[in-house]
């Protein structure tokens, strides 16, 4: 029988069946941070102790602070957020559990060290208290987001009962034209699926200008999977997958590293394989994206005019656009172009990485920032990384922010909140009411074009600051 690739990794993961559909199924990595401290109390109340620690990887994100980090925990001025830092900690310590903390080399997003470190492999079962756990998938494991009692029988038992989603291909044919990312191609997709567009199924990514994407980029498209209600997003692993991942710490090396490949290279899927569902679009067409409203569906081309919500289709499309231009003090007609920008950050497990962080450097270089912005690399390595290449003096020189590793703006529940009212140009994954803080206004968009942002503080077509570059 010709079988997906999510067919193969959850067929070689089920350890027990129930009828009905739900299976029990094995994990190979769980990944926790400052929000696994309700799965760990549940699990110290029952007298009990993660099951195979070695499984398990913890790292501080979401509540570390971006700048003073030489002070380590106490640079957080929220006395709550030192106490999930400190937790964090001390959980791992009492289960015995590897932790990236505040003051190590290896911190930073869950999401951009799991596949840095080599911990994100093919055809693996990867899980975190997380929903953004589906950009693991880009390497070709099924990788879900789980909630805490979720957390907590997977401390416990290192498996979890799971109903069998269905399966959603979406292919993305043709070339991206320059200036159009993996950013631009997902905010595409979401905006012609929806924000429900895939519920209850994984989404393959499959097509030439997903597989003409680097790991990044294809890291950027899994992240945001959850955004059109995917269980997961996954990608077919490649030669491209395998250069990225060998010589990684975590990786498998020498022989085993060839037995791995080998493995690695049956799981994508067979030629007449059958999905639930199919979706196509002709990545040719497409132009850099952003969002005008307050769901990631609400995006549209940079060229694009602001919609009337009543010519969308359905009831709760209008109802919410209403209400999104409302919060967004933004009006039908206007070109996408006028839109004011107050602020920008690059950073967030969707675009805080390496070739990101080069793509906006790239726009800014020589030139000057016009409004606040500050980036936070995704990890502690890649801004070393970066340190080497000399971006950090090309962000510093245009007058940005070169901020520490974490989640920062993209929730800011550290506190590097958007004031209310201000607008934001954001590299993260979500533009709700108040996600970068009380009255924020948020517009999603791919890091180029929000450097692009920086320089003219207004929404701009990073193409034409790309000429002659
Ligand atoms: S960067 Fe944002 S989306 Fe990603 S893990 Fe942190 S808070 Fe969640």
């Amino acid at each position: 029988m010709a079988l997906t690739m999510f067919d193969k990794i959850w067929m070689s993961h089920v350890v027990l069946e129930r009828p009905g559909g739900d299976a029990l199924l094995h994990i190979d990595r769980n990944f926790v941070h400052e929000g696994s401290f309700h799965a760990f109390g549940a699990l110290a109340k029952e007298g009990r102790r993660v099951r195979k620690p070695r499984q398990t990887f913890a790292v501080a994100d979401h509540y570390v602070p971006t700048v003073g980090r030489e002070r380590g925990v106490e640079a957080a001025e929220d006395a709550d957020a030192r106490n999930m830092i400190r937790l964090l900690e001390e959980n791992c310590r009492v289960n015995d559990i590897a932790h990236f903390g505040i003051d190590d080399d290896r911190q930073g997003i869950v999401h951009v060290i799991g596949p840095e470190l080599g911990l994100t492999q093919p055809g693996l079962t990867i899980t975190c208290g997380d929903s953004h756990t589906s950009t693991h998938g880009a390497l070709g494991a099924f990788a879900f987001g789980t909630g805490a009692s979720q957390l907590k029988q997977i401390l416990a038992t290192q498996c979890l009962w799971l109903k069998r989603p269905k399966t959603l291909r979406i292919r993305v044919d043709g070339t991206l034209a320059p200036g159009v990312t993996g950013k631009d191609v997902v905010l595409a997709i979401i905006a012609k699926i929806g924000t429900a567009g895939a519920t209850g199924h994984v989404i393959e990514f499959a097509g030439a200008a997903i597989r003409g994407l680097s790991v990044e980029g294809r890291l950027t498209v899994c992240n945001m999977a959850i955004e059109a209600g995917g269980r997961a997003g996954m990608i077919a692993p490649d030669d491209k997958v395998y250069d990225y991942l060998h010589g990684r710490p975590y990786a498998p090396a020498n022989a085993d590293w060839d037995r791995a490949v080998a493995q690695w290279r049956t799981l994508p899927s067979d030629a007449d394989a059958k999905f639930d569902r199919e979706v196509t679009l002709d990545g040719s067409k497409l132009e850099p994206m952003l969002t005008w409203g307050t769901s990631p569906e609400e995006a549209l081309p940079v060229s694009g005019r602001i919609p009337d919500p009543k010519t969308l289709p359905g009831a709760d499309q209008r109802a919410h656009a209403e209400q999104a231009l409302a919060y967004m003090d933004l009006k039908p007609g206007m070109a996408l172009t006028d839109i004011r920008i107050d602020r920008a950050f690059l950073g967030s497990c969707t675009n805080g990485r390496i070739e990101d962080l080069r793509a906006a450097a790239a726009v800014l270089k020589g030139r000057k920032a016009v409004i606040p912005a500050w980036v936070s690399p995704g990890s502690t390595t890649l801004k070393r990384q970066a340190e080497a290449e000399g971006l950090d003096r090309i962000f510093i020189e245009a007058g940005v922010e070169w901020r520490a590793s974490g989640c920062s703006s993209c929730a800011a529940m550290n506190g590097d909140k958007v004031p209310p009212g201000l607008r934001c140009a954001s590299t993260a994954n979500r533009n709700f009411e108040g996600r970068q803080g009380k009255g924020a206004r948020t517009h999603l968009m791919s890091p180029a074009m929000a450097a692009a942002a920086m320089l003219t503080g207004r929404v701009t077509d990073v193409r034409q600051l790309l000429q002659g570059r």
